[in-house]
């Protein structure tokens, strides 16, 4: 009775590792519901890349919270990707796995506030990007490298840029952080270069290490390895008038109701506009394909070969489905596709063959 989410063992194994070969240095990225597959498996995944030799030897995971589910199913660094804060709490990380924890800094005040309390912090200086989200201004990265260099126990584990996904100028970008940085800069960390920006910059400076950040095209760069499923859970007949549902709305025709497994909680549904069915959610909704011609929502559920309509909006852990009259109707038991973001789905099972 789950919302499921199929893993073709091999097929995905081949795509990591295959990924992992062309891309030396390699960091992937477990943060967040773990794309789907959970913090805890990917963990385990980048352990078995880096016994192979792929690279992996370092983690990175988005917050400090996160560093306790990864810490003892993976034996090499963890980066932390948001920067470190005064207010930066490891949660119940063990003593044991601090010495492998790599700080991000992105402000001068943090890094004396750091240094105070953890004189011998590893740590990565990001540099603001084109992104604006976190980082040192190109004066405060060159403020900082001093004074992590005259500190007696810091240790600098290289710059960091954190650009925007899907733009051109990326190598220009980190050419000029480095430049910045100046000459003992021994590693730089980057998210979302292309493969040959990658070897184009590892070219153009071969005693840096290059330490490429990855996700999204990691762990879901071969979708054809996965597959979402759902189970039917009930399925009624209603007659056009009929009402159903929490606000005792009635059927425009006659149909099926179908009950499938996902919902609210899964993360199913949380883009369509029925909270709030303003005119400017219900456009934002039909820009990313949400509605049907006639305003009705359409769920991430494929009945029959077919997208199906939400009957109403999707309740905590079930949705219900509207089928028109005519239509062949699943059994109870029969699961049923769904297409659903990776990153924002809580999965009840995650099944790896
Ligand atoms: C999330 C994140 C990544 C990984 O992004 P993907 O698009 O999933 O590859 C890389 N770098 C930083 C700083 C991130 O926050």
């Amino acid at each position: 009775m789950a919302l499921q989410l199929t893993v073709d063992g091999e097929r995905w194994r081949a795509h990591l590792r295959r990924l992992a070969e062309g891309l030396p240095g390699l960091v992937p990225v477990a943060k967040g519901n773990g794309y789907g597959f959970g913090l805890g498996r990917l963990a385990r995944k980048a352990q078995w890349l880096c016994d192979q030799g792929l690279g992996a030897e370092a983690l990175a995971v988005g917050t400090y919270e996160e560093l306790p589910e990864v810490a003892d199913r993976y034996a090499g660094d963890l980066l932390v990707l948001t920067p470190w804060r005064s207010f930066a709490d490891p949660g119940t990380l063990a003593a044991k796995h601090t010495h492998r924890v790599v700080h991000t800094v992105g402000r001068l005040d943090d890094l004396d506030h750091l240094l105070d309390v953890h004189p011998g912090a590893r740590l990565v200086l990001e540099r603001l990007t084109s992104m604006r989200r976190h980082g040192l201004s190109a004066d405060d990265l060159r403020t900082a490298i001093r004074r992590v260099s005259e500190h007696p126990h810091a240790r600098l584990e290289g710059v960091a840029a954190h650009l925007p996904i899907n733009q051109g100028a990326h190598l220009a970008e980190v050419e000029r952080v480095l430049e910045e940085a100046g000459p003992g800069i021994s590693q730089v960390w980057v998210s979302h270069l292309t493969g040959d920006e990658l070897t184009a910059l590892s070219a153009a400076h071969p005693e840096l290490r290059v330490r490429p950040r990855i996700g999204t095209d990691l762990w879901l760069g071969d979708r054809g390895a996965l597959a979402v499923t759902s189970t039917v859970l009930d399925v009624h007949p209603v007659a056009k008038g009929e009402a159903f549902g929490y606000r005792g709305r009635s059927a425009v025709k006659d149909g099926y109701l179908v009950v499938v497994s996902g919902g609210t909680a899964h993360g199913i549904g949380l883009e369509s506009p029925m909270s709030g069915s303003g005119l400017r959610d219900r456009a934002a909704t039909v820009a990313r394909g949400g509605l049907d011609a006639v305003g009705r929502v359409r769920s991430p559920f494929w009945v029959g070969g077919e997208q199906r309509l939400f009957a109403e909006p999707p309740h905590m852990q079930a949705s219900m489905l509207f089928l028109p009259a005519g239509t062949a109707v699943p059994a109870v038991g029969d699961t049923v596709d769904a297409r659903v973001r990776y990153t924002a789905t809580t999965f009840d099972r995650v099944e790896l063959t």
